[in-house]
């Protein structure tokens, strides 16, 4: 059985994640959006906008993205990534 993790191996987990986490960079390709803007609903740091014109959406705030990858399932033409 494994044993229940104690507050420094959960803390260096966590350390390990947030590391991960800030090599990410989200990668948005405009021409595979068609407007859905599930992105714009989902993101939890307001990273998108809306071009209701263009009928596509606008990563306008990338530096604010903490790559939590909800926009990135939630799209469904996959036109956003975290890598
Ligand atoms: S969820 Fe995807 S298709 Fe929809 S607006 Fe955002 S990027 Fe475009
Ligand atoms: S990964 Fe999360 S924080 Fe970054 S743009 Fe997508 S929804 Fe917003």
């Amino acid at each position: 059985m494994n044993k229940p993790p104690t507050f420094w191996s959960s803390l260096w987990e966590h350390v390990e994640i947030a590391r991960t986490l800030r090599s990410l960079r989200l990668y948005f390709d405009p021409q595979m959006c068609t407007g859905i803007w599930e992105c714009y609903e989902v993101c939890p740091v307001g990273c998108w906008s809306r071009d209701l014109e263009r009928g596509i959406a606008v990563l306008e705030k990338p530096e604010a993205c903490i790559a939590c990858g909800a926009c990135v399932l939630q799209c469904p033409e996959e036109a956003i990534e975290l890598r």
